[in-house]
């Protein structure tokens, strides 16, 4: 273990809970207040989060240190916790967040400005418009929290204070020892948990960690006239004003404020001081008076008996913030070095229990796509990017943000060869993996009807046009042409490439050239990893359609040694349209010498062809239910293979249509979206992929665990019966009780119903059975319906 913070200590802990006996913890400063940000930590534990992995996180952190003590001392004050609004906005979103808990199932309230004040007597009532609350949150002490957990394993786990690592020393792309100013020592695992110096300490080894260490400030006040007396440490519960991004905690009778509001104050991992070279502690740096100004007034407005105390131990401390604010977790391209980096207090338990069942288990058991080290793209782990997406995450910490709200900068970083023409038809870009993607047309604004205008509101039509509605039904009716560049395409080729494919993947892939499997990627314990789509280009050669960079990592890792094969992401160079809708072959076939006739080119098949004089691997598969091919080429050939296509469905009525339309086709039509839908947290059985799982067909990696199918929920398609749009993760109800959660939702608009995918107890998902959604803090009544809605026999796809 490199790093003496709680992220170190946490995860030799569990590694030596599960019966690891020989672990050494290296710190380059003084145990166990090793001056890294754990140490000037104030410790709030806030758990709520819009992702279902950090809130899960937290909560098993909290329970972890409600179970330490040190000295008789606990790690852990479980004093709760109140968020307040002060805008109607605020409000708003309070209500959205006590869904996402309740959904997590994490016990939460909302309460009125009355109730918090009689929670928290130093409070302005009047000054709010409400308050979340959440009974289990409270206050780690994290240092104690690190001491407790060395002491307890101090037979497996040695520790060594003032050792600094210096280097790694690396064989053939594997770690074979680490160098320290006090000694090499001989490991072939190390994991890196050291902060906000991880950049730095990774580039020894030749890894980036793409973290950015931001300044952040921390006060506390003197004597509270209130307090006078209290010796406890903390009773009141933690309090926090994202509205104006600051928190507070009591320090027995005096206060501690933290705010975020300054403009970010970034230090790069490479300047950061050395213990020996200030008396400061050295993640912290000197206190900037002139970024409290007005963070102070916002504390005493809020808290008034502040008025009176004066600021005192002030300092700016620093942690880490990644380009979407995400911990980076797991195994770097060096073998044997695994990196937990940019991981708050309130995570740090749960961290380190997941990394050491990822180590001793071979998965972790909990998904952990959102942290996965490999979701970054090569533009993401540049200095530019991480700098500015850093501040970003620093500036939106407690922000209200919408799921589809925009990154503004660093843009337009990549974009398909159909860019210009999107443009010329009044696209909406938004951004995803570094791609600008149209999500509707300003040129099919006339299509849209005052129905189509009426179906959405509130949250969910925000970042939505009625366009969208449009391209949706002109899809079901006529075709359209989706860009589908930013799939993520790798090319495997070699005369090992189906045994290794074969040993990933559930489905059967020993088929003729030319076919199109769908298939999931497990992990050991059954989790769908990925969702891809593999088609066979030659005897050695496959294309595979899947979810981004850690499929290139996860198929690259499992690569026996010796065996022939090479693995390639193929997307920057090449390019996608689909082109999909009823009349998609009349578009197509005038274009080609090749046959586009249904028993010429069947339905899951994939052929070379010109479409013009454009070279192109054709497939005949559809991510929206309709008839259609997905076009590859080159680049270079990509605005000539647009303009064709476009040409020709003039007289069809052709249309560009956007993601936005992609998302509620697909939905409607009940395919599953990976990560949103299915994830490790789900077998392909529950999440309704199940027909993927070919056990016969020998082994493959998940497969004994999928011969005993968890079977106490699957994924089902509800109804919302007022038509009320949903945005997905709301809560589900039975008499009263929660019993599930929604992933995707949409409306439907060929089928004309407000649709949402939803995770229920098996004994519920029958047609027919009825259950509430909570939106919003309304619940809304909802049907389980048949899955999917629209075309269930598929026979659009396949005439
Ligand atoms: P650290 O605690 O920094 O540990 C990393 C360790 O690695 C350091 O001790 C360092 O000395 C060591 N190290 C680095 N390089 C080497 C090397 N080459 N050789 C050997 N050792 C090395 N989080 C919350 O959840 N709640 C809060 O209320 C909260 N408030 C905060 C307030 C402030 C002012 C700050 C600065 C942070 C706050 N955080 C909070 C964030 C939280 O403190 C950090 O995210 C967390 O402590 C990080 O833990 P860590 O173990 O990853 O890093």
């Amino acid at each position: 273990m490199i790093g003496g913070g709680i992220v170190g200590f946490s995860t030799a802990y569990h590694l030596a809970q599960k019966g690891w006996t020989d672990i050494a913890l290296v710190e380059q400063g003084p145990l166990f207040e090793a001056g890294g940000s754990t140490s000037h930590a104030p410790g709030l534990v806030f758990q709520t989060n819009g992702s279902r992995t950090i809130c899960e996180l937290a909560q098993q952190t909290v329970k972890l240190y409600s179970s330490l003590s040190l000295g008789g001392q606990p790690c852990f004050h479980s004093v709760g916790s109140m968020e307040v609004a002060i805008t109607p906005q605020r409000l708003e979103d309070l209500k959205r967040r006590h869904g996402w808990a309740t959904s997590w199932g994490l016990p939460s309230e909302l309460i009125t400005p009355a109730e918090a004040k009689r929670r928290l007597p130093l409070l302005d009532d009047r000054k709010i418009l409400g308050a979340y609350a959440v009974p289990s949150d409270g206050l780690a002490k994290a240092v104690r929290a690190c001491e407790a957990m060395a002491r307890s394993v101090s037979g497996p786990l040695t520790w060594h204070a003032r050792t600094t690592v210096t280097g790694f020393e690396i064989a053939s792309g594997k770690l074979v020892a680490i160098v320290t100013d006090r000694g090499r020592i001989e490991t072939n695992l190390a994991i890196l948990c050291g902060g906000i110096w991880g950049p730095r300490v990774a580039k020894l080894a030749g890894v980036r960690v793409p973290l950015m260490p931001v300044q952040h400030q921390y006060v506390r006040t003197s004597r509270v006239k209130e307090l006078t007396g209290e010796t406890r440490e903390v009773v009141h519960p933690i309090l926090c004003n994202q509205d104006r991004a600051m928190y507070f905690r009591q320090h027995a009778d005096c206060y501690g404020v933290g705010s975020y509001q300054h403009e970010p104050l970034l230090v790069e991992s490479e300047k950061i001081r050395k213990h020996e070279e200030s008396a400061m502690p050295p993640a912290s740096m000197p206190f900037t008076p002139e970024h409290f100004v007005k963070p102070w007034q916002d504390a005493c407005e809020l808290l008034p008996p502040l008025r009176a105390t004066e600021t005192r131990e002030k300092f700016n401390g620093m942690f880490s913030f990644t380009p979407d604010g995400l911990p980076v977790l797991g195994e770097s391209h060096v073998g044997g070095l695994w990196i937990a980096e940019a991981v708050w207090v309130t995570h740090g338990g749960g961290v380190g229990k997941v990394m050491a069942e990822w180590l001793v288990d071979g998965a972790p058991s909990l998904d952990l796509r959102e942290c996965d080290i490999n979701r970054f793209d090569p533009h993401a782990t540049s200095p530019s990017y991480v700098r500015a997406r850093g501040a970003q995450q620093y500036r939106e910490v407690y922000d209200v943000i919408h799921p589809l709200q925009q990154m503004e900068q660093p843009r337009p970083l990549r974009t398909s060869p159909f860019y210009i023409r999107q443009k010329e038809l009044g696209a909406t870009f938004f951004e995803g993996r570094g791609w600008e993607r149209p999500q509707w047309f300003a040129s099919n604004e006339k299509l849209v009807t005052s129905v189509m205008r009426s179906k959405r509101s509130g949250w969910a039509a925000q970042n939505w046009s009625p366009i969208a509605a449009a391209e949706h039904l002109a899809t079901r009716d006529r075709v359209a042409m989706f860009d589908m560049t930013p799939l993520v395409r790798l090319e495997v080729t070699g005369r090992d490439a189906l045994t290794l494919l074969q040993s990933l993947s559930t489905n059967q892939l020993a088929k003729p050239v030319g076919s199109v499997v769908y298939a999931c990627f497990c992990d050991a314990r059954g989790g769908v990893k990925s969702d891809v789509t593999i088609t066979r280009l030659a005897e050695d050669h496959f294309q595979v359609g899947c979810n981004g960079l850690p499929d290139l990592a996860w198929i690259r890792a499992h690569i026996a040694s010796g065996a022939d094969v090479q693995v390639r992401d193929i997307t920057p160079g090449t390019c996608c349209v689909g082109v999909w809708g009823p009349r998609a072959r009349d578009l197509v076939q005038p274009l080609s010498a090749d046959d586009f006739s249904n028993g010429g080119f069947r339905y899951f098949t994939a052929r070379r062809v010109h479409i013009g004089e454009v070279p192109v691997m054709a497939q005949r598969v559809s991510y929206v239910g309709e008839l259609g091919w997905e076009m590859y080429t080159t680049s270079d050939y990509g605005m000539r293979l647009w303009d064709l296509l476009w040409r020709s469905g003039q007289p069809l009525g052709v249309i560009a249509a956007g993601r936005a339309a992609f998302e509620s086709l697909r939905i409607e039509k009940g395919y599953r979206l990976w990560g949103v839908d299915m994830y490790t947290d789900h077998d392909p059985y529950e999440s309704g992929l199940g027909f993927t799982v070919k056990l016969d067909k020998g082994e493959f990696i998940g497969r004994a665990a999928l011969a005993k199918p968890r079977q106490s929920r699957k994924l089902c398609c509800l109804t919302i019966d007022d038509g009320t749009v949903l945005m997905g993760k709301e809560p589900v109800f039975a008499q009263d009780r929660v019993v599930g959660y929604v992933t995707s939702a949409t409306y439907g608009f060929a089928v004309d119903r407000s649709i949402a995918y939803a995770y229920v107890p098996v004994e519920l998902a029958r047609e027919g059975s009825i259950v509430e959604v909570e939106y919003f803090n309304k619940r809304h009544r909802a049907t389980v319906a048949s899955d999917p809605l629209y075309d269930p026999k598929g026979s659009k796809l396949r005439n």
